[in-house]
């Protein structure tokens, strides 16, 4: 089940688009370059109100959901550690995808 970014970036809680804050890309071998968006919820009276979001955008422009919906009930509010833990965790996400291609060995 694939998503478009559209809805990707929408605030679960309010629905509205949210602002990109941040974006990042990164090249995996075999997987080509993946692009990572930040996204905040900008609805003060949102629960989720300064709410950051990752959206993961796969080269070919596919957008695995299951993998964003997992970081949002980790860090429901983000803090300069969070966001670190949520850099960490798309670096080991990455990690654990590319392993076993078999052309990427130790770090
Ligand atoms: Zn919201």
């Amino acid at each position: 089940m694939q998503t478009t970014f559209e809805e990707a970036s929408q605030c679960p809680k309010c629905k509205n688009p949210g602002m990109t804050t941040n974006e990042s890309k990164k090249r995996v071998i075999g997987r080509g370059t993946i692009t990572f968006f930040q996204i905040m919820c900008q609805t003060q009276l949102c629960p989720w109100y300064e709410t950051v979001w990752i959206v993961q955008v796969n080269e070919d422009g596919s957008i695995p959901t299951a993998y964003a919906q997992n970081l949002k009930k980790q860090y429901p509010r983000l803090s300069p550690e969070a966001e670190q833990q949520i850099v960490d965790a798309v670096n080991n996400q990455l990690k654990a995808e590319t392993r076993g291609d078999g052309e990427i060995r130790g770090r």
